[in-house]
């Protein structure tokens, strides 16, 4: 799985644990707004696929900064589904949580 792939998949995990237990909704289904800000975040994945490079990163903030409202609202769900990875995707917390270590 190439990296923004695997972004994706973990963006999309953690999304659909929020949503299943904010949201109330079934495994494997998620809310409207939930599907609209998979295909948001996705989208910007694809926008940005250099995200540690400085110069993709300042394209991002501009872009992110209009997003305002939808960055709120992911960060909220990384925060609520952050820890809740190591019950639900333990294999996959462990390499979020390594990846982004290294990368600081
Ligand atoms: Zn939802």
């Amino acid at each position: 799985m190439s990296k923004i792939n695997y972004e994706k998949h973990i963006v999309a995990l953690m999304i659909e644990i929020y949503c299943n237990n904010k949201h109330k909704t079934k495994k494997n289904v998620l809310c409207d707004a939930c599907n609209e800000l998979i295909s948001f975040t996705h989208d910007k994945l694809e926008k940005c696929p250099f995200a540690e490079n400085k110069g993709a990163c300042s394209n991002c903030k501009v872009h992110c900064y209009k997003k305002t409202h939808q960055r709120e609202k992911i960060r909220k769900i990384m925060k609520y589904s952050g820890p809740r990875m190591l019950l639900y995707h333990p294999k996959h917390f462990f390499i979020h949580y390594f990846k982004t270590l290294s990368n600081h």
